[in-house]
């Protein structure tokens, strides 16, 4: 068997590789699982290692052989657990949902399956996608591969660390208000966060339906771009995903008043940065420097800077939690204990909801319910849900005068590097604290990317960090241009 080096290994390469017969897809597939063997005991990105990922290979590699393949042929792939593969369990990581199978395939796995990826295997993540850590799941945190004694971020906290310890490919990851982008700074690699209706939902166990998106965890942005480009598109099954028209059609309208969006080949993408944000009590100081040097990095790259003032975002936490409860509260009512999963028995009907959710449902769930139902109640609906979504306008508003100005909105990815496990979990503020600069793209409904910056030394050891890149609408393509001109990516 010829020795694969997974560290170097990139979609684009693999590709390359099984096309030229150097190694096979069963090849790949083994390298990758015998990687997990090793590996996984420390870290538990995985739920569950799947025990036909050798049949699914093989297939894959019929279809190389038969000259049908694609840049995803054969290309493994770790899912987290709250995206549907027909057939198999899907829990996202909570007991409520352990014995659970999916009785359909998301979209986005549909589409996957017809470039016949190999699905290693479904990834740890916080229960119902809430938190931002992986400490939430049922079934025990995820390590961050950097440093066991800390957190990976989260929710896709698995799949983040799977991807940057090579215990797979690829992965796909869902994001909220940040469960794409958090993690993937914490471990180093590439994630994006793509603009509200861009990639079905369909299939994916909804947790705040107004703000998840379904988006690529991968090692070069050129990675991103090829899933993206794959799993992104209109489906019937999810009336927010936009069609290709409205898409082309948003991207253009989304251009501001004549400032020239060239690439690199042509002049400058004006880079926005919200100094007031940035600067804040709270933001670790490396965290600061860091960003300041990839400030520099995009001038030195041709880039213009400019500060910009974006005057409603400092109330994108309370908006974000506001709004993320209410929407919790209604779309896990669904669990009840008839519907799916697990079922307890109590006096009555009732009696059974009580002690299904009771038992079902791990403590941050059950809190955001409760909260949910208090700002969702007739008393202090207008208080409170009401305020939110008119907060969340004005944010939306700042946005569009900023793209007047600029094309890009650069912020670090998040306050501080990876936090120990156990850190934040007592005190449930400092966890949410730490969403500031994700969940605002997620408010916005536009793209945003998380790309790795370099490192900070805590305790001897080597912390990944990211910077955050966010675009208007549909305006993708200036992620992935900005981010491979960052980390000097062949294009
Ligand atoms: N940390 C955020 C939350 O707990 C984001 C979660 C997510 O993106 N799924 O809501």
């Amino acid at each position: 068997m010829p020795i694969i080096d997974l560290k170097t290994l990139t979609i684009k390469k693999a590709h390359e590789h099984l096309k030229n017969g150097d190694f096979s897809a069963q090849e790949l597939a083994e390298s990758y699982l015998s990687n997990i063997e090793k590996k996984d005991k420390d870290i538990h990105a995985y739920l569950e290692v799947f025990s036909d990922v050798l049949e699914q290979a093989k297939k894959a590699d019929e279809i190389i052989k038969a000259g049908k393949g694609t840049l995803l042929t054969g290309i493994p792939f770790a899912i987290k657990d709250n995206i549907l593969i027909k057939g198999r369990k899907v829990s996202a990581a909570s007991k409520i949902l352990e014995e659970h199978k999916a009785t359909y395939d998301a979209t986005v796995i549909k589409k996957l399956k017809d470039e016949g990826v190999v699905f290693l295997g479904r990834t740890n993540m916080d229960e119902f996608a809430l938190g931002g850590s992986t400490e939430n799941s049922a079934f025990g945190p995820t390590r961050n591969p950097h440093d066991f004694s800390r957190v990976p971020g989260g929710t896709s906290g698995g799949s983040a660390a799977a991807v940057s310890v090579n215990e797979t490919l690829a992965a796909l990851g869902s994001d909220t208000g940040g469960s794409i982008r958090q993690p993937s700074s914490f471990c180093g690699v590439v994630g994006l966060k793509p603009t509200y209706g861009a990639v079905s939902r369909s299939g994916l166990i909804a947790a705040v339906s107004s703000f998840d998106q379904i988006g690529p965890i991968t090692k070069t942005v050129a990675d991103s771009e090829i899933i993206f480009n794959v799993i992104s598109g209109k489906d019937h099954l999810d009336t927010t995903s936009i069609s290709e028209d409205e898409y082309k059609n948003r991207a253009s309208s989304a251009k501001g008043s004549g400032v020239p969006r060239k690439n690199k080949k042509g002049d400058k993408l004006v880079v926005g940065v919200p100094r007031h944000l940035v600067e804040q009590d709270g933001i670790d100081k490396e965290v600061l420097e860091n960003f300041n040097k990839s400030v520099k990095h995009f001038q030195g790259l041709g880039y213009e800077v400019k500060d910009i003032n974006l005057p409603n975002v400092e109330h994108s936490l309370s908006v974000y939690y506001i709004l993320n409860f209410a929407e919790v509260s209604s779309n896990l009512s669904r669990f009840d204990g008839v519907k799916y999963g697990l079922h307890k028995e109590g006096k009555d009907l009732i009696g059974d909801y009580f002690a299904t959710r009771g038992e079902g449902f791990g403590k941050e769930v059950r809190r955001r319910i409760l909260l949910g139902t208090y700002v969702l109640s007739a008393g202090y609906y207008d208080a409170y849900y009401n305020k939110a979504q008119i907060v969340r306008k004005l944010i939306t508003e700042d946005f569009q005068k900023a793209w007047k100005d600029v094309d890009l909105v650069l912020t670090p990815t998040s306050p501080t590097p990876a936090f120990k496990i156990g850190e934040k979990t007592a005190d449930p503020l400092q966890m949410y604290l730490a969403d500031i600069f994700t969940v605002t793209a997620n408010i916005v409904g536009i793209p945003a990317i998380s790309i790795p910056s370099g490192f900070s030394e805590v305790g001897g050891n080597k912390l990944p960090l990211g910077i955050q890149i966010m675009a208007p609408h549909s305006r993708e393509d200036l992620l992935f241009m900005a981010g491979k001109d960052f980390l000097g990516e062949q294009i």
